[in-house]
């Protein structure tokens, strides 16, 4: 393998963003990817449905800032914006009344005002959470389905520094087949992952088991789990704080099971949200029959969505296929046809959906943010500031980390 530039390492959306910038600026690069294909967390496939399917990311979120969005406007792709609100709201089986789904529109902006006005020495989410169930609904939306974790491991201050990601799109040819096509200029070595990286040389080595790559920087998106499972070895070791900070941004989790649903739109619209609480976090939302597509794309998020990877895929969708049942009767089972489970926990270069900082850690982003002896840099949805946990952000912060090298090393 050749002596250049850079080596970065991982083809998601960072790690494409990170190259085509610095080649972009006449740097010789190698971008390294342990999978078979490019993309990472963004993947469409239509394999299961016959139709692209996002495995991963799907909504094009803050789009007013997020480059993908004008990309796929120039592409002539079919986009559609889809306003976030709960249009149908059910405890277990029973259907919200009218003033329990008024109660929870409210409850979002009391949460907001809540984590407005947080100053408590507990950065604790649960903390903030009133009894009651209009502002567990409302806490259920943005916490397990959209950070991936149960409000007691959500970081007030974390999750305070996210961005309000409206407005949010979909493309109906997938959002991971748009990352693809922005990455399909960039030459990657796939199915190489990398197993260390030497910084006790000039620059760094980077140790593959198809060679060594020697670079003057590195640029590292792998996902802090992969990191903290010591998937890629430093040698020397990183400082300390670097360490502790793969450790204090774990990763939440997401999990997706869309069924589809033939012969009935079970008096839904498509785009609908449709969102069934339960106890214990065991809540499932559902997108309802997006571009009118016979599918309802159930989520689970946070702990439930790791029990149910343990379950299993048939599991999963028997639970999607009964709770449906439960709300629209048994003849749904007449009208299901193909299903599936995403399992991001059980892929070994990600090991989750995306991360979030423990309580009392959101530092720990920042401290990643910071090059190790000029030769090191993180990226990637983790470190991308206000749009953390997003594929465009993670775009964002790919391109920002490339800058900085760029400037380091002229
Ligand atoms: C189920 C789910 C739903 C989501 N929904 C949305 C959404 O609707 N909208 C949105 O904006 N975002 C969403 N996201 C998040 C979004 O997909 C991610 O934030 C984004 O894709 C992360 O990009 P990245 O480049 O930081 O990381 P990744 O995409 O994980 O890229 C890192 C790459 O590094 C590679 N790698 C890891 N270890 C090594 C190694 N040792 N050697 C070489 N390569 C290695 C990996 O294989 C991977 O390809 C979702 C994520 C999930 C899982």
């Amino acid at each position: 393998m050749n002596d250049v530039d850079v080596v970065v390492i991982g083809a998601g959306a960072a790690g494409l963003a990170a190259a085509k910038t610095l080649r972009a600026d006449g740097r010789s690069v190698v971008l390294l990817e342990a999978m078979d294909r490019i993309g990472g967390r963004a993947w469409t496939t239509s394999e299961h449905f016959g139709v692209p399917f996002d495995i991963g990311c799907a909504w094009l979120h803050a789009a007013d800032r997020n480059p993908f969005l004008t990309e796929a406007q120039a592409a002539n792709w079919t986009l559609y914006h889809h306003d976030m609100n709960v249009d149908h709201l059910y405890y277990g089986r029973r259907k919200a009344t009218e003033e329990e789904e008024a109660a929870m529109k409210r409850a979002d902006g009391e949460l907001a005002r809540l984590l407005e006005s947080h100053d408590s020495a507990d950065d604790r989410l649960s903390s903030l959470l009133a009894k009651g169930h209009a502002v567990r609904a409302a806490a259920t939306f943005s916490g397990p389905m959209d950070f991936g974790k149960d409000d007691d491991e959500i970081s007030i201050a974390d999750f305070r520094a996210a961005a309000d990601l409206d407005p949010n799109y979909f493309t109906k040819e997938g959002f991971g087949a748009l990352v693809a096509r922005f990455g399909a200029d960039v030459p990657v070595t796939l199915s190489t992952p990398v197993r260390s990286i030497r910084w006790d040389v000039p620059g760094v080595a980077v140790e593959t088991e198809r060679g060594t790559v020697r670079a003057r920087a590195a640029i590292v998106t792998a996902s802090p789990a992969v990191l903290a499972y010591e998937e890629i070895r430093f040698d020397p070791v990183l400082p300390p704080e670097y360490e502790e900070a793969f450790f204090d941004l774990p990763m939440g989790m997401l999990t997706k099971i869309p069924v589809e649903i033939r012969g009935t739109r079970l008096g839904l619209s498509p785009f609908d949200d449709l969102l069934i609480e339960r106890h214990a976090r065991h809540d499932i939302f559902f997108l309802c029959f997006p571009f009118d597509l016979d599918l309802m794309v159930g989520f689970v998020g946070g702990d439930f969505a790791w029990e149910m990877s343990v379950a299993g895929e048939a599991a999963g969708i028997d639970f999607v296929t009964d709770r449906l049942c439960g709300i629209f009767g048994n003849d749904v089972r007449n009208h299901v046809g193909r299903a599936m489970m995403t399992n991001w926990g059980a892929e070994r270069w990600v090991r989750g959906a995306y991360a979030a900082a423990r309580p009392g850690k959101a530092r720990a982003r920042e401290v990643l943010t910071r090059a190790v002896a000029d030769r090191i840099w993180f990226a990637g949805e983790h470190l991308a500031g206000s749009l953390i946990q997003t594929c465009g952000g993670a775009r964002l912060s790919g391109e920002a980390a490339a800058r900085d090298v760029i400037a380091t090393l002229r």
